[in-house]
């Protein structure tokens, strides 16, 4: 898979993608992350890619110019224009299932704003999709385009090895992953549950499902209306449901009798 990131701070990217999984995954080939400075393609002196905005206000906006010419040098690698993210706080939010998505292209293109922002004639042109890491404003579009083409090249085959791969992990399916030890089976007085030491697969596999339901169903409760049921997995999540409701009903009793015995 091909990423091509359009930055004014290149030297983040082949940083920041240049180590771990990613540096190995670009090594063995399987992802090839390429890396555009915008400035290369200014046409003003000391390569100024930026200017004031129109109709004034605070910071400086990145020209149409440059990066126009900047994607049109990418596409003329391929026969199909590929598709273009840019990387905005104003985009859909980004979560697994787009990762998926992104993850079927062979070629993407990231485009990380600076500044005040892209001219929006540029963004016209050449933007297909408007994507934001969370509800929040960054200096960059570096951050972001990374955190993306991580979640992405994780799940381009080849790119995780078999250790590091996960049959299962959060957001799978919209479930969040269950809990995991390693050794010692004791830190200091905490035991691994006692399930996983008892190489019973078909238990292991059920707590582990539970775990994963009952996080969910604590953490991101969100997360549970889309996520594919069993019906095994409705009763248990009805008996929490129960369970929680009892334990209110048990705090109420708790406080009046308190309220009760203070007003004798
Ligand atoms: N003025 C812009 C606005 O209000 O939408 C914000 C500009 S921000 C300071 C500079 C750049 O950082 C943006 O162009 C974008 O590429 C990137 N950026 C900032 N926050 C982001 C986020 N939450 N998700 C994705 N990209 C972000």
């Amino acid at each position: 898979m091909n990423f091509h990131v359009l930055t004014l701070f290149p030297d983040m990217i082949r940083q920041g993608c240049g180590v771990s999984i990613l540096g190995r995954a670009q090594e063995k080939g399987y992802i090839q992350i390429r890396v555009t400075d915008i400035r290369d393609y200014a046409d003003r002196k000391w390569g100024r890619i930026d200017d004031y905005p129109y109709g004034g206000g605070a910071g400086l906006v990145i020209q149409a110019g440059p990066v126009c010419r900047a994607y049109e040098d990418i596409c003329k690698e391929y026969e199909e224009p590929p598709r273009v993210i840019y990387v905005t706080p104003q985009g859909r939010v980004f979560d697994q299932t787009m990762a998926e998505e992104f993850a079927r292209c062979e070629n993407l293109v990231f485009l990380c704003g600076h500044y005040e922002g892209v001219d929006e004639r540029a963004l016209e042109r050449v933007v297909t999709d408007y994507v934001s890491i969370g509800d929040y404003v960054l200096t960059g579009g570096e951050l972001p385009a990374m955190v993306m083409i991580d979640a992405i090249s994780r799940l381009v085959p080849g790119v995780l090895n078999n250790q590091e791969s996960a049959t299962f992990e959060s957001f799978h399916d919209n479930l969040l992953e269950y809990p995991q030890y390693t050794r010692p089976e004791i830190y200091e007085d905490m035991r691994v549950p006692e399930v996983l030491l008892s190489g019973h697969h078909a238990n292991i596999e059920r707590w582990r499902r539970e775990q994963s339901l009952l996080r969910t169903w604590q953490r991101r409760p969100d997360l549970l209306e889309n996520a594919t049921l069993t019906k095994e997995d409705r009763r248990y999540l009805a008996a929490l449901e129960e369970q929680e409701a009892e334990d209110e009903k048990n705090v109420l009793l708790d406080d009046s009798q308190e309220d009760s015995s203070r007003d004798m």
